[in-house]
């Protein structure tokens, strides 16, 4: 079936027993497969396109028969889902990563200290090889699990391998186990006119945005190291940007303001064959039985084991997880402020 690794998941650092209930080279392991399906991205320069289907005196930008393939840029998709992983951690009353380097040049004078506050920690500051000297911001007790996905300083790799997303109009070319996604780009075109009557609507601004549209997939992520608590994470991250796709800061993109971006992502049963994950995407065909049983395993007890391992990580030494950091703040403002 897949690849022979059949290192299971480790889980020695953790207060629990953790046994996957079926042999690992039946899963999509180390693999997770997010399905998402997004009626418009917009996502900047994120579109890198290929097109050598027409030749360059042929190429006609707003030619809706250009069957025109590419890649979407990764690091748009990191963000999103470092975002709804970072929510977790505050959910569950315990600070992030903060995703820039204290030092970087940041445009806004004060935003890195503000962050602090607001349920960051220093990029790394939880590593205990990293720490160095005091912080007047409350310390992680261990490295949170942002860190060791998304990595933190040039020798912290992230465990979590991010590939970018290879789409075509073509449903046929689209192979959902390689992390692509049937999806339509097109070349916007917005004019910016003038309101004075004078000018009678005369075009003052012509801006030129990359997009795709009805983009329904996969994104293909690989852990680079098997532990629970990392399914966990990605789990509820999704689950969360699921939940608040229309939440501004929770769109994926730019020109969230005109509806792009919104994005209904699922994490794709892992417990999956090649073949099942496949069928996923073929409409002509519904879940089979074998499907089904694996939907139950997953929902009953399966996916409540990879979160039940990331509590134990997000929770204190008592296994207590910690009150919201969200609601915290809401209630600091509420009660009128009185820190500080
Ligand atoms: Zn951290």
């Amino acid at each position: 079936m897949r690849s022979d690794d059949d290192r299971g998941f480790e889980s020695d650092h953790l207060p629990m027993e953790f046994d996957l209930p079926v042999d690992i080279s039946e899963t999509t392991f180390p693999d997770i497969y997010v399905g998402l399906n997004i009626g418009l991205l917009a996502p900047g320069d994120g579109i890198i396109t290929d097109r050598h289907h027409a030749s360059a005196d042929r190429y006609e930008a707003d030619d809706p028969m250009n069957q025109i393939a590419g890649q979407i840029s990764p690091f748009t998709l990191s963000g999103w889902l470092r975002h709804g992983c970072e929510r977790v951690h505050h959910i569950a009353g315990v600070t992030a990563c903060h995703p820039g380097e204290p030092n970087a040049d940041f445009k806004l004078k004060d935003v890195y200290d503000r962050d602090l506050a607001a349920g960051y920690h220093e990029k790394g500051s939880c590593d205990p090889d990293r720490r160095d000297g005091e912080s007047k911001f409350p310390m992680p007790t261990s490295t949170c699990v942002v860190y060791d996905l998304f990595g933190g300083f040039g020798h912290q790799a992230g465990k979590l391998i991010r590939r970018p997303i290879g789409f075509s109009p073509i449903r046929r070319h689209v192979d959902v186990l390689k992390g692509e996604a049937e999806a339509h780009y097109r070349q916007l075109n917005t004019h910016v006119r003038s309101r004075n009557e004078a000018d009678e609507g005369q075009p003052l601004r012509h801006a030129t945005q990359d997009a795709v549209g009805n983009l329904d997939g996969t994104w293909r992520l690989t852990l680079r190291e098997l532990r629970p608590e990392y399914v966990g994470l990605i789990c509820e991250a999704v689950c969360y940007l699921k939940s608040n796709n229309d939440t501004y800061s929770m769109q994926l993109g730019g020109s969230r303001n005109f509806g792009a971006g919104i994005v209904h992502a699922n994490v794709i049963n892992p417990l999956y064959s090649d073949a099942e994950v496949r069928r996923v995407y073929n409409r002509a065909q519904g879940p089979t039985q074998s499907m089904e049983k694996k939907d139950e395993l997953w929902r009953e007890g399966l996916r409540d084991s990879f979160v039940e391992a990331l509590q134990h990580r997000l929770s204190n030494e008592d296994g207590e997880l910690g009150e919201s950091l969200e609601t915290r703040s809401a209630s600091k403002e509420n009660s009128g402020g009185d820190s500080k």
